[in-house]
């Protein structure tokens, strides 16, 4: 019997893509044992800043190099192809399609799950898959925002070594949204771009090898104040 594939989907704007990123995929595929962890880079974030995000196939580049030797790791250009900037609703939906069967985890952090009440439609994201929350370092881990009956929802598996993974969800009950904690790296990309702005080495700036190199060759993040 052929067991359902397990796949997270971990959107973000990835400018540029960083340890943070790389450490909580690398634990989530060992937590939800999933067979492929989906980077999906999000054609804009206009909430975010003010400055134009970095081009997003740079930004998908970047990804693909991080990413390279990872067997469970795919980088996906699902939004950078939509003819219209898609929301994560339609993102999630298009996917479901795409991978019709699988079991489908949308992975976000801490900061991101505290805005989640303004993402277009987001009770029905949080209907249309399982989701995970991961704690991120200088952001607290808050359930006020959300109703009572989605905080039902929520599966605590902080503390969790790995292998735990979820059984699958039974016909008719909703989703879950998983609690990990099971990486803390305090990186963001806000603070590389600042870091390569400022000329400092990109060595300590905590990105992959290859992501320093590219960001280099292409002369990103440099006039970034
Ligand atoms: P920026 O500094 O530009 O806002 P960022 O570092 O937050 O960027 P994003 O691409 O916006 O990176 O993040 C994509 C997703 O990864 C978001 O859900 C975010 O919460 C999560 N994330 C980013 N960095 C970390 C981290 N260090 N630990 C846990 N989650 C993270």
């Amino acid at each position: 019997m052929s067991q359902t594939k397990r796949i997270a989907i971990y959107g973000g704007t990835f400018d540029p893509v960083h340890d943070g990123h790389l450490a909580v995929a690398r634990s989530l595929v060992e937590l939800l044992a999933l067979d492929c962890l989906m980077f999906v880079p999000a054609h804009t974030a206009p909430h975010k800043r003010s400055a134009p995000p970095t081009s997003p196939w740079h930004r998908h580049a970047m990804l693909a190099l991080a990413t390279q030797g990872e067997e469970r790791f795919r980088v996906s250009s699902v939004e950078l192809e939509a003819p219209e900037r898609p929301y994560s609703v339609d993102t999630v939906a298009r996917l479901r399609e795409e991978f019709h069967g699988a079991r489908l985890f949308f992975v976000m952090g801490a900061d991101s799950w505290a805005e989640i009440t303004t993402w277009r439609e987001w009770e029905r994201l949080l209907e249309m898959c399982d989701h995970v929350v991961v704690t991120r370092p200088g952001y607290e881990l808050s359930f006020e925002h959300v109703p009572v009956k989605i905080r039902a929802r929520v599966v605590d598996l902080r503390g969790s070594a790995g292998g735990r993974a979820p059984r699958a969800v039974a016909e008719g009950e909703p989703p879950k949204i998983f609690l990990s904690d099971a990486v803390s790296e305090d990186v963001s990309a806000t603070e590389v771009r600042r870091g390569v702005a400022r000329g400092e080495n990109l060595d300590g700036l905590r990105v992959p090898r290859a992501v320093a190199d590219y960001i280099n060759k292409y002369g990103l993040y440099r006039d970034q104040a």
